[in-house]
């Protein structure tokens, strides 16, 4: 049985700023984009879309810093950066 992404990202080892390094530029772009991909190509699940609230979250401190986002969003909606020196992700195994 493969292990589910949380039971992974616990292999990972994080210091989570105060402020996010991740910031979804526009929440109206965010409504009108119709697939909303980046609740898909995360591979540690930061974002998600919520109908109600009609906006995207941002579970920043999950981010393995893969640099997807920057690149996958169809609208360049995503301003991204490096978390602050000292923070971040830093990896246990391998
Ligand atoms: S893919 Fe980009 S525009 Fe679409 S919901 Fe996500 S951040 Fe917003
Ligand atoms: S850099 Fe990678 S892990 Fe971090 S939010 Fe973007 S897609 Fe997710």
């Amino acid at each position: 049985m493969s292990a589910s992404i949380e039971e992974r990202l616990y292999t990972i080892r994080y210091k989570a700023d105060e402020k996010s390094h991740l910031i979804v530029k526009d929440q109206d772009v965010c409504a009108r984009c119709e697939l909303k991909e980046c609740n898909y190509f995360c591979p540690s699940d930061v974002y998600l879309w919520h109908d109600d609230l009609k906006l995207t979250s941002v579970a920043f401190e999950n981010c393995v810093e893969c640099g997807t986002c920057r690149l996958a969003c169809p609208y360049y909606n995503i301003e991204w950066k490096y978390p602050t020196g000292g923070y971040g992700v830093s990896y246990k195994l391998g």
